[in-house]
């Protein structure tokens, strides 16, 4: 009992570091690597509708590329909460097929809303 008691706290405290080590400098939106100018929330949805294209800065005009942690954890925050929905929740409510997938194309959508905040950009030479 106490054993999984431990490695359970453990795992958190994990996971909340590796959060916060996506943030940038405190800030939550991420800002240009080269010039320090603030990428706007809209920039980066965009870009990671588009399947993680590169954003451009608006300022110096570098290129900057998603980093792997960020395009895990997006697909992480979307593919989750889809699964959880439409194995577990939907089944059991005996929602038809096409209210599921409606619900999650919605719950997609509203996730990726709040991906900005977490996302990490990198300017590569
Ligand atoms: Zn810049």
């Amino acid at each position: 009992m106490f054993h999984v008691k431990k490695s359970n706290s453990s795992n958190a405290k994990n996971g909340r570091l590796e959060r916060e080590s996506l943030f940038t400098g405190g800030n939550a939106l991420q800002k240009c690597n080269v010039c320090n100018n603030q990428f706007q929330w809209k920039e980066l949805l965009f870009s990671i509708w588009r399947s993680y294209k590169p954003i451009e800065c608006s300022q110096c005009g570098k290129k900057h590329t998603i980093n792997f942690a960020s395009k895990f954890f997006v697909s992480f925050l979307i593919i989750v909460p889809a699964v959880v929905f439409g194995l577990l929740i939907a089944p059991d409510q005996g929602l038809s097929k096409p209210v599921t997938f409606g619900v999650i194309v919605g719950l997609a959508f509203m996730v990726s809303l709040i991906l900005p905040l977490f996302v990490k950009y990198e300017y590569k030479n």
